[in-house]
């Protein structure tokens, strides 16, 4: 039998969650997952289909020359007719990569209870907007709701809104479907920032916007789950002459593929971006990524609120990580665009340095560490007492292992917070009057959950 720690009956009550909802659907846990870190460039699994999204980017790098590795993600994942992400389901098992909210119902009850945690750390503000950046299929906002429906008498006096960030037309059709049944209204007003709306299976109102700048300001809380390793990267090289832009070009050898030059000379981007005392000899930056944290920097030194952000990354020490991904196996990042996925490690050094010390950021840290922090155990344990069924079992332990194991997603998985300086300064003062070990990481997660 689990013991829940004293002083935790709100946790233990989220902990206990209803779970027949989503587990029963998915039995099976994938061989593999999307973001295994493998070298980029890595052979070719099939022959160069010649894809509408080629030869757009052809007849572009024949008009304007080569292109850099930015233009060419951002084209091959969001351009709005063939782009990779625009008009299918690629996640699950029976497409290109599974995440961990499709792996297991315990990780986004677990990120759901760091939201009401963090909610209630900032003074149960009456307005709560759950921002998500890229929901997928909807799943994780889908298991956070359920929380915070569990926790009906906690937040019923709190005004909740969901708003979702997302460019593709497919699996913005697809949360839809997941969150509120399918009940919808497209905006036909082209004026507005909001593309569509919806009301959740609980009553939530949720909205959809193209941009993070089109989401009303207010007390947000932003969730941003692989989402930033799908932003474009620029990828520099340090060679004799000084550092090169990597760009794109038509291969002179084989006229229907593409293939990978370095810029003749120096360009704007070599200048600016790549620091004067970078060691390494091959560096990708994400500007997109620098641009957005601003933002979000920005918002919550006004506003308040509190942003988690989960991927897969490094500390501004990794070199190579572009890859591409076509049914969980890897795929050459520059054979048949648009029908794989492209993503490159998120850089957390470069997020932290891009808030401008606007906020006060925690992590990155690992995800089986900010999971065992959030109580994954205890919940585990509740689901396997509340059930007798031998492949619900196998189910639960697989699914715990691929979120929790080093090897699998326990350790490539990072979790990284933007909260206000207050946050923190007023969490300091308690620690040091009350000497406490329990007080010095209070940020759930990033130290163990205390929720009394
Ligand atoms: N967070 C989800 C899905 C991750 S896949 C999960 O963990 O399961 C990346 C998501 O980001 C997709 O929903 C994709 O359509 C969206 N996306 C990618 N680039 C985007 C952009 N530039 N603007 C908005 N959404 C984007």
């Amino acid at each position: 039998m689990t013991r829940l720690p004293a002083g935790r009956s709100l946790l233990a009550v989220a902990l206990g969650v209803s779970w027949q909802h989503r587990l029963l659907r998915h039995h099976v846990v994938p061989a593999a997952w999307r973001r295994q870190c493998f070298g980029a460039g890595s052979k070719a699994e099939d022959s160069s289909p010649v894809t509408p999204l080629l030869k757009h980017l052809m007849f572009k790098i024949k008009s304007t020359g080569p292109i850099t590795v930015a233009e060419y993600m951002r084209e091959v994942l969001t351009n709005p007719v063939k782009g990779y992400y625009m008009h299918h389901d690629m996640l699950g098992e029976k497409g290109d990569f599974v995440t961990s909210p499709e792996i297991s119902q315990i990780f986004g009850e677990l990120i759901g209870i760091w939201y009401v945690s963090e909610w209630m750390a900032t003074g149960k503000p009456k307005t709560l907007q759950l921002v998500e950046l890229g929901p997928g299929r909807g799943t994780l906002t889908d298991d956070i709701l359920r929380v915070f429906n569990q926790l009906g008498s906690l937040l019923n006096k709190c005004d909740i809104s969901i708003h979702l960030v997302e460019v593709s037309p497919k699996l913005s059709e697809i949360q839809a479907l997941t969150l509120t049944g399918g009940k919808i209204q497209s905006e036909l007003d082209v004026t507005s920032p909001v593309y569509m709306k919806g009301i959740s299976k609980a009553g939530i109102p949720i909205f959809w916007y193209r941009e993070l700048q089109d989401v009303p300001q207010g007390t947000c809380f932003y969730l941003a789950h692989e989402f930033f390793d799908a932003l474009p990267i620029h990828k520099f090289q340090r060679t004799e002459q000084g550092w090169r832009e990597v760009l794109i070009d038509i291969n002179p050898k084989a006229p229907d593929q593409l293939c990978f030059v370095l810029a003749p000379s120096a360009t704007p981007a070599t200048e600016y971006f790549i620091q004067g005392k970078e060691a390494r000899d091959h560096v990708e930056v994400c500007p997109d990524a620098g641009i957005l944290i601003q933002r979000l920097a920005c918002r919550i030194q006004e506003d308040g609120g509190a942003a988690l952000i989960a991927d897969y990354g490094h500390n501004g020490n990794k070199t190579d990580t572009f890859r591409s991904f076509r049914s969980h196996k890897l795929h050459d990042v520059l054979i048949a665009p648009g029908t794989a996925d492209l993503t490159a490690d998120v850089d957390f050094s470069y997020l932290q340095t891009m808030t401008q010390g606007r906020v006060a950021t925690l992590g990155p840290l690992k995800q089986q560490e900010f999971l065992k922090n959030m109580g994954i155990d205890v919940r585990l344990q509740v689901l396997l007492q509340n059930s007798s069924d031998t492949a619900m079992h196998k189910h639960l332990l697989q699914s715990y292992d691929m979120l929790m194991n080093p090897k699998k997603m326990g350790d490539r998985f990072n979790f990284f917070a933007l909260l206000p300086h207050q946050r923190l300064a007023r969490s300091d003062q308690k620690v040091n009057l009350q000497h406490t070990k329990s007080l010095s990481a209070p940020v759930a997660g990033f130290g163990e959950l205390v929720w009394k």
